[in-house]
């Protein structure tokens, strides 16, 4: 059975107070979720990882949104593994589509860091997803494959089984034009056999959450199909009530 998970990518958004506003608020939200079994957590930016850290449940996953393979050295603007882990930061969004168009970040660039989080034992979240006009062309499941095979290369079944996946077609984020629970689960049904071809029966503990203009009123759709395990928000994961009206939905 895999436990549900809501994960908010807060992209750059809040300043450290309003940062800080939202994790003092979110206590009894994270407490009901946790008494009903499921995962909570949200991607802050950089500088705001610390003061959420610093009042929020400690129940509450915090994420990085991304991070840079190396240890340490001559790489100016990027923040290391070890650095995230010295502030209690266990988990890391990667190859999110708008770092994918904006930074170059690449499926083989995500490899490697997936495999340098693993080796010190943080949570990759990996993120896939297709264009619209490669939706349009009903070219959708080779576009993930492809990403998802580069991404997860060489693990091995151990390895892959602690890696979260997040399909987010690339026309359904931010857009408020969601893909539809059906299409969402078509691809990630699609996503799990390909897992499975590459890991065998750790595919069936992998994680594959729906990302895409998920809202309170519609998370409930996605999470009552049988291989989406929880969702990725951008826009409605930023305000409290918000945040709050997602968690009820995924309970429901
Ligand atoms: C995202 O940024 O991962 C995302 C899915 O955004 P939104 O929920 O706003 O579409």
């Amino acid at each position: 059975m895999r436990k549900k998970l809501l994960l908010g990518n807060w992209k750059m958004n809040k300043t450290r107070p309003e940062a800080k506003e939202f994790a003092q608020g979110c206590g009894e939200m994270v407490e009901y979720a946790v008494k009903h079994g499921i995962d909570v957590g949200v991607a802050p930016t950089f500088v705001c990882l610390c003061p959420v850290i610093k009042h929020a449940p400690k129940e509450l996953i915090v994420a990085a949104q991304n991070v840079n393979e190396h240890p340490s050295g001559a790489y100016t603007g990027e923040i290391s593994i070890p650095m995230l882990q010295e502030i209690g930061v266990e988990w890391c969004i990667l190859g999110h589509s708008e770092r994918r168009e904006y930074n170059g970040e690449t499926s083989e660039a995500c490899n490697l860091k997936i495999k340098a989080l693993l080796a010190a034992n943080m949570i990759p979240v990996y993120c896939c997803g297709e264009s619209l006009a490669t939706f349009e062309a009903g070219k959708t499941k080779e576009f993930v494959e492809e990403q998802i095979r580069t991404g997860l290369k060489d693990l091995t079944a151990e390895e892959a089984a602690k890696v979260v996946i997040a399909y987010e077609p690339i026309w359904a984020i931010g857009t408020g034009k969601s893909a539809t629970k059906e299409i969402a689960e078509d691809t990630i049904g699609y996503i799990r056999s390909v897992l499975r071809d590459m890991f065998g029966e750790a595919a069936e503990t992998i994680r594959i959450l729906y990302g895409g203009s998920v809202k309170p009123n519609n998370i409930a759709e996605y999470m009552s199909q049988p291989d989406i395990d929880g969702a990725l928000v951008g826009g409605a994961s930023l305000t409290l009530d918000s945040y709050r009206g997602l968690i009820e939905g995924l309970v429901a």
